[in-house]
């Protein structure tokens, strides 16, 4: 059996009783970032073999773990903070159990996109997760280009604090400098959400140099739903 784990985005609380529990059970952890699983993993006193899966290797150890999965052991899947497979490799060990009938289930639990949509105030009825905008201005803009005029209610997307002002920048230029949301270390000590112009929000991560993880909302409703 394959288990698709959720686990924290930053509060080490925010985890499910079934989510230890099955961390407690299984054979073996497959984790993106063995050291921040094992921080997890102690904090609720749970000893297993944990084993890298991760972007880099993913191609090699997805085999590797199939042959593990097939042998009977069980595996829970968890990434670096909150749901496999959203926005990192649990999709492609997900697909690959999948493809070959492993019984597969999911233990459901926190993510950033939906956890900085619920704060953001943001119309959340209808909503499109675009996940991280290309790395490069040229693509960015481009893809920002063909969502525009898009009746796709609130969009979001996860950016890094190398790029955050770059994308808000190019935010503002496509649309006009629209309202934006900006959610910052969701669940953390330093929590916050920016919301207002976007040439504000710019103007406060130049004064204040953004640091963390961000998600970043727009709505872009014709009806203002
Ligand atoms: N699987 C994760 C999930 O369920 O949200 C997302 C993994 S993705 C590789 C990492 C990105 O998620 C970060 O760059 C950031 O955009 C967003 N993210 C994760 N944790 C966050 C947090 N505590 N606050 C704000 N954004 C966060």
């Amino acid at each position: 059996m394959l288990y698709i784990v959720s686990t924290p985005i930053g509060n080490l609380k925010d985890i499910t009783l079934r989510a230890i529990e099955t961390l407690k059970l299984v054979d073996i952890v497959a984790a993106e970032d063995t050291r921040q699983t094992k921080i997890l993993l102690d904090h609720y006193e749970i000893q297993k073999p944990i084993t890298s899966f991760f972007d880099h290797n993913q191609r090699v150890k997805g085999p590797r773990l199939l042959e593990t999965l097939k042998e009977g052991k069980s595996i829970a899947l968890v990434s670096d903070a909150g749901t496999p497979g959203i926005s990192d490799p649990g999709y492609s060990l997900i697909k690959l159990a999948q493809d070959n009938n492993i019984p597969i289930t999911v233990i459901p639990g926190v993510t950033a996109v939906i956890t900085a949509l619920t704060l953001s105030g943001l119309p959340s009825h209808r909503f499109v997760f675009e996940g991280f905008l290309p790395p490069k201005t040229v693509g960015r803009c481009k893809k920002l280009t063909s969502l525009k005029g898009q009746d796709s209610g609130t969009v979001i997307f996860y950016e890094s604090p190398h790029r955050i002002l770059k994308t808000l920048e190019d935010i503002q230029k496509v649309f006009e400098d629209p309202y934006i949301v900006v959610a910052r270390e969701l669940t953390k000590m330093f929590e916050n959400v920016q919301k207002g112009k976007a040439s504000d929000i710019i103007a406060h991560f130049i004064a204040h140099p953004p640091r963390g993880e961000f998600v970043v909302l727009l709505n872009l409703a014709q009806d203002n739903d």
